[in-house]
């Protein structure tokens, strides 16, 4: 961080704002022009609050020189972060592909598709049993039911399950099931969820936030971390801009994006980033393209009659030709 005082500013004044920031843990290197004076702030700057510094009277402009997030930072972990989810590693350099319907809605519905993702090559299997839906008038899940239906479907397909987290009351349930716990877009920023999460050692499937930014998705992920899980996932899956068309807008820089700033893995759901099933190919294909770790997939046998996100999710003969070319890019991303 970099301290902007205004000229003019007393040197007593600056004194003391030198041994405060001190205090608080960095080494700070002072430069005196003719006008201005600078303060740079250097070390573990995580104490100091930026708007208490911005709130001095005497301070011009503060300059940010690093990120607010560490333990997600690249620049502190150089090395890819890899997951382990039941031996299948999340992050090593392969396309991991979560597969499934959005909602876990009967036996015979979570079965059936089970073992068609299985047979394609998912390699994780998704399903919702705890739906945070826009209308309370929606199916909410079939809660406890479908994580039990979840664990018959691991145990017979061998697939790891990944599914919602949506409440801090509900964690500990989820959390004795899943192999993945989801944190969904609209709890990017349930602060007392993050916390909770963190103290698990299940790892966390951070969703980006129907409208945040890079850095505060990055934020949510360091809440987890700093409690102690390390093992957060990405996740893109579109972002609210003007467009009406597609369900949200596919924000594929995310993909190079939090390959520069973080080591954790990063996937992409194109399933709730387009809503329409006919977008999901292209925009897989175009994932794998940009380097990404992992595909999160709606596929439904019957989408005509499921109890949410029909339309965008795949039927499977077209979720085996999804596989087909996101297994022949990902061959020539690794030449
Ligand atoms: C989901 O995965 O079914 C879901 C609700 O996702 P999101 O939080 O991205 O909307
Ligand atoms: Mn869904």
């Amino acid at each position: 961080m970099v301290v902007v005082m205004k000229p003019g500013t007393p040197n007593e004044i600056i004194a003391k704002l030198e041994k405060k920031f001190e205090s608080l843990g960095c080494s700070v290197h002072k430069s005196q022009g003719e006008d201005y004076c600078l303060l740079g702030l250097v070390g573990d700057t995580r104490k100091i609050d930026p708007s208490q510094i911005e709130a001095n009277d005497h301070v011009d402009r503060l300059l940010r020189v690093q990120h607010p997030f560490k333990l997600a930072s690249r620049i502190f972990h150089p090395e890819n972060t890899v997951v382990d989810v039941l031996g299948h590693k999340i992050g090593d350099g392969n396309v991991t592909v979560m597969a499934g319907p959005c909602a876990v809605e009967s036996e015979e519905q979570l079965l059936t598709i089970a073992q068609l993702v299985k047979e394609q090559g998912a390699h994780i299997l998704r399903g919702g049993a705890y739906k945070p839906r826009t209308s309370p008038y929606s199916f909410q899940g079939m809660e406890e039911e479908g994580l039990k239906l979840l664990k018959k479907a691991r145990e017979i397909t061998g697939m790891p399950i990944v599914t919602e987290v949506i409440c801090v009351e509900t964690f500990d349930i989820v959390e004795a099931y899943a192999d993945i716990m989801q944190i969904g877009a609209r709890n990017m920023q349930n602060f007392a969820l993050l916390k909770k999460a963190g103290k698990s050692k299940t790892p966390v499937l951070l969703k980006r936030g129907l409208s945040a930014t890079m850095e505060e998705w990055l934020m949510s992920a360091e809440y987890i971390m700093s409690e102690g899980n390390p093992n957060v996932i990405l996740c893109e899956r579109g972002i609210r801009t003007f467009e009406k068309y597609t369900r949200n807008t596919l924000d594929l820089s995310a993909v190079p994006m939090m390959k520069e700033l973080s080591h954790l893995p990063i996937i992409v759901d194109p399933s709730h980033a387009a809503g329409k099933w006919s977008m999901v190919e292209p925009l897989s294909k175009a994932a794998v393209a940009a380097g990404v770790d992992g595909l999160i997939i709606e596929v439904h046998h019957q989408p005509e009659l499921a109890v949410s996100d029909g339309a965008q999710s795949l039927k499977p003969e077209k979720f085996a030709k999804l596989m087909t070319a996101v297994r022949r890019i990902a061959e020539i991303n690794s030449i």
